[in-house]
């Protein structure tokens, strides 16, 4: 069974009540895909500060848009959302060497759809996918347990955060 040093690093990253888990979807994850391809978590937490920067592309800075969520206002900053990306072994070297953001790509042929095999396995566990937005976001997964963004950083303001910083919730 493969598994993702990436992939659990980030888990590690996530709002603690999400990290068991986050895990245990990867496992499930894991199961589902097989040896063909390999799922990886790219992104977990972001910091304001990361999330500002990313904010700033393609208006003060070069590039294109990619959010439009500033710091504080998107559920990557309070560990509570994480963005997947299918990565395979083209060349079976036992390497997953190629990213790719295909929602259809079946690469274990088993007649379902790689990424929306992942996506059912999120929906079961209750979470978000941002592929059924309007704002189309495939890769992104969030859980939110009720709270809005304004909340959050309400709570974040207001200090009602853990020693490592994350929101008590
Ligand atoms: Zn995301």
């Amino acid at each position: 069974m493969p598994s993702d040093k990436i992939t659990i690093e980030r888990i590690a990253l996530l709002h603690p009540k999400l990290r068991d888990e986050a895990l245990a979807i990867y496992d499930e994850i894991v199961q589902a895909l097989g040896n063909h391809s390999m799922c990886r978590y790219t992104a977990t937490l972001r910091t304001f500060a990361e999330q500002d920067k990313l904010y700033a592309q393609g208006r003060t800075t070069k590039g294109s848009k990619v959010t439009n969520a500033r710091g504080g206002q998107s559920y990557h900053n309070y560990g509570l959302a994480l963005d997947i990306v299918l990565v395979l072994d083209k060349d079976k070297n036992g390497l997953y060497e190629s990213a790719v953001w295909d929602v259809r790509g079946d690469f274990d042929r088993d007649g379902r759809a790689d990424w929306m095999e992942i996506v059912n396995i999120f929906k079961q566990y209750g979470w978000e996918w941002g592929g059924d937005w309007k704002f189309y976001d495939a890769p992104h997964f969030q859980k939110t347990f009720g709270y809005s963004v304004r909340q959050l950083l309400d709570l974040h303001n207001k200090g009602k955060v853990d020693k490592n910083g994350y929101v008590l919730i």
